[in-house]
Order: structure tokens, then sequence, then C-alpha cells
């Protein structure tokens, strides 16, 4: 059961404009974006209506369950690379004739292996755009409005927003988060981690101060969204006063190095049972590569605050980093031990690393090795080294395999060709996006003006690199 505010009925002559997340309900409902831009566009002379992946296979709308086919327009959302496999299915099963259009973090890293299936692609915020977005009648209208890329040759400044008062109202759901209003307090990263795209893409960050946020939400739970949340300068009081309104409030996570008894009291008073810190590596020279900043001592002190007040500690690592060999390995498990001998719950979640574009990391080969097959064949042992010996300390462990993390890293670095795989290709065939990066070359997404010198990232690669 959902509460829409926004629903609106068609009427002839409307512009019908279709938002397709190519992926479960559960997680397009929990995306603040996708709120955003629905109730826009249902505020305009425009009708707006959703398809989710799981809501009939994604070919008709949730709210009149009208075929996408009848839409004018289609704007889809693309959070994850394995998404592509489905927006493809969606459009072909579909017949939809329109303009298909497409946004999302993954557009503004490299949108070139989906050139073949959209018209447009938005490279940026799309808040201030819509309006005109909506309103174009052709591609040749829509190439004209900045942050759009039709695949002509020339390079594309991201567009971004400032940002406004936050929505005083949502649709309300059952979402990734359950049932809560979602609360967006800022965009962007204030940190540097190597690894990360955030702080790119997203750049410059931007807070909502307190009082653009609403003073109260209909909902008893509100989920606190930003890359990082506790970063925002008035963390503590925007928490305090939705706590002291009765709500339970949940941030997506926080920093270690920001907790202290003050805020682990507060997050408990919000109801918080399980802390999620991400230190990413337990190696203190894994912590200089990536630049995360988050030591052994930030996450016993996080654990030791924890131990008083939460059920549950959640540790996510990384493994496949550059310079990473099996002590640094072993390092996660003898540091979720030492969590583990403060708190009754621990659970490690590991990821390999996948080095994304505009990342100072971009020309890493997956993996971390030199030699592609060496470098898999070691995250493969490290992967499994990971699940038995957290089983065998009482750890839980949530470790990912290696494939879908190289499937992804050869769909956000591949050229237009790697759409093969999006067809039925094996991955394999592609297994150059996965190997080192001559610097020197143009990379498919050097198009992109995200507004950093491609020459600051390479400085820093080359940093890591040195100390190797
Ligand atoms: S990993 Fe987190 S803290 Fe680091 S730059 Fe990205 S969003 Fe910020």
């Amino acid at each position: 059961m959902e509460f829409n505010p926004f629903a609106k009925k068609y009427r002839r002559g409307m512009k019908r404009v279709a938002l397709v997340y190519p992926n479960r309900y559960v997680g397009g409902i929990a995306n603040t974006g996708l709120q955003y831009i629905y109730a826009k566009i249902n505020e305009i002379d425009a009708v707006c209506e959703r398809f989710y992946s799981d809501v009939f296979e994604g070919l008709r709308s949730v709210e009149s369950a009208t075929p996408l086919s009848e839409f004018d327009v289609a704007f889809f959302s693309l959070q994850y690379e394995a998404d592509y496999f489905k927006a493809v299915e969606i459009l072909k099963k579909s017949g939809f004739r329109g303009i298909k259009i497409a946004g999302g973090p993954c557009v503004m890293e490299n949108p070139l292996p989906l050139l073949d299936y959209f018209d447009a692609f938005f490279i940026g915020e799309v808040e201030g755009k819509l309006e005109e977005i909506v309103s174009a009648k052709s591609v040749d209208e829509l190439s004209e409005i900045p942050g759009i890329f039709t695949g002509k040759e020339g390079n594309v400044k991201r567009v971004y927003s400032k940002l406004g008062k936050h929505m005083e109202r949502e649709i309300i759901s059952e979402g990734a988060y359950g049932r809560c209003f979602l609360l967006e307090i800022g965009r962007g990263c204030v940190r540097r981690c190597r690894f990360c795209i955030v702080r790119q893409i997203y750049f410059p960050p931007r807070w909502r101060r307190k009082e653009m946020l609403p003073e109260d939400v209909e909902t008893g739970k509100i989920a606190i969204i930003a890359p990082s949340p506790s970063d925002h300068p008035e963390f503590r009081e925007i928490l305090q006063h939705y706590v002291e309104k009765g709500k339970e409030v949940s941030p997506s996570s926080v920093r270690a190095d920001t907790l202290n008894e003050e805020l682990s009291e507060l997050l408990k008073k919000a109801g918080v049972s399980t802390l999620t810190i991400a230190p990413e590596t337990a190696s203190s020279e894994l912590q200089d590569v990536i630049n995360k900043g988050i030591g052994e001592e930030d996450v016993l002190n996080a654990a030791e605050l924890a131990s008083k007040r939460f059920e549950k500690v959640k540790l996510y690592y990384m493994v496949g980093l550059p310079g990473e060999d099996f002590e640094d390995v072993k390092a996660i498990i003898e540091q979720a031990s030492r969590v583990k001998k403060l708190v009754r719950r621990v659970e490690i979640s590991v990821n390999p690393l996948v080095p994304k574009p505009h990342t100072p990391l971009q020309w890493m080969p997956f993996g971390g090795k030199e030699n592609l097959k060496e470098g898999i064949a070691e995250l493969k042992k490290k992967l499994g080294f990971l699940k038995n010996e957290a089983r065998k300390v009482g750890i839980e462990a949530n470790v990912s395999g290696y494939k879908e993390f190289a499937l992804q890293t050869i769909l956000s670095r591949g050229d237009r060709e790697v759409s093969q795989i999006l067809e039925g290709a094996n991955y394999r065939k592609f297994e150059r996006y996965l190997e080192a990066i001559d610097v020197d070359s143009t990379l498919p997404w050097d198009f992109i003006d995200h507004g950093y010198k491609k020459s600051t990232l390479l400085k820093e690669y080359e940093k890591i690199t040195k100390t190797l």
C-alpha cells in the first residue's frame, strides 16, 4: 500500500512521461531523486507515471496500468550498471516509440555502453531542467539543453543544482528503509576517498541547512540520506529535532571518527540498533592508499561506544585494492574479531573494488594486480578466505562473488562496443576493460566535464603507484 499525494489523472493533450526504474520497487521508492522528479513533473502540464521491473514487469505503470508504449517520453533512472540489462529488456518488450532519455549516476560516469538504446542522456542533476526537457518536441531540441548528451562529438559539462527547500510531502511506502520519510540533507561529499565516484560526480558538496528541512513529517520513521550524513555541520541538531518529535531516525551511515558518547546516545534514542561503519580496509598502509581516514583506533572506539547501546555492528570492507597482499586481508578478520570482543553481533560486508571512471583509481586494473589473471585468481582466494574465516570466529559475513564486480567494471569503463554484453555476449570477451589503462590514453568518459582536471587525478594515482 502506498500513499501518493501527487498522482495525477491524464487528460487529452497532456504530455505523458514515464519514469522507469529498471529494478525493484523497494529500491525505486527509496530514491529521493526519483521522488523529486515525479512530484515536479506532475506539477507542470504533463502527467508522470512510474514503472518498476517487479510491477507488471516494468511494462505498465503503477498508477493506471497504462502500457509504456502509450507514453511520449521515458526517463530511465540508472543507479547500477547491472540495471542496464533490465532497462534494455523493458525497452525492447514494450515497443516504446517515444523519446528515450537516461539519467542517474551510471550515466554521469559513462553513458557510452548505452548509446545504442537511448536518444539522449542527462549528465547531472536534472531538477532545474525538467520543464525544458519535458517540453522538448524532438531530440534536436533536447540536444540544445545544457547537460544533455545525444552522442554528438564534443564535451558535455555536468549540470548540478543548488539545494532548495526539502519537499514537505512524499510518496510513503514500504521501501528499502522501511515505511519512512526520506530526508535528503546533503549531496556530494567533503571527503576525498580515492575509490569513490561520489566526490566527483556530485561535486561540490552541498548541505540543506536545518531550516530547509520540514518541521515535521507524516511518518513515524525518517531515513536520513546523504553520502556521509554525519559530516553535516548540523547533523546532531537535525537528529535531535526529529527525536524530540518522537520520530525514529536512521542515518544511512555514520563515520566512525565522528562518533562520541553524545552522538551514540542520540542515535540510540533515535532507535538505531545496528551501527554501520565503513573502514573499507583494516590495513593502515591501505588506508593511506585509499585516503579513507578510518583507522583501527576509530573502529575500536566506535565499537566500544556501540557495545553499550547497539545490538550489532556492521563493517564494510573492500578487497582488490592496489598494493594489497594476503596479510591485509587477514587484517579484516583480525579487526572484526577485536570488534566482536566488544559487541555481541558483528557482520562484515566485503566487495571487490571497482576502479571507477573519474576517480584517481580509474587507470587501475580490476583485482589490483598488473597481471589480470593473477589479480582475479587472488581475488577469488581472498573472498573465499574471508567467508570461511568469518564463520570460524562467529562473525556474520556477506561476501560478494567477483564476477558481478568484474562485469560492473567493464560496463562502467567500457566503450560503445560493450553493449554486446547487453545483447547476450559473454562479458569475458571484453576483459581488456579490466586491465590497467595506459595513463596517456584517451578514456571513453573523457568527454564528460565534471569540473576536475584529469592531471589532478593522475597526480593522486601516481602518488599511490610510487608507494607500491
Ligand atoms: S566514500 Fe563516503 S566519505 Fe569517502 S568520499 Fe565517498 S561518500 Fe565521501
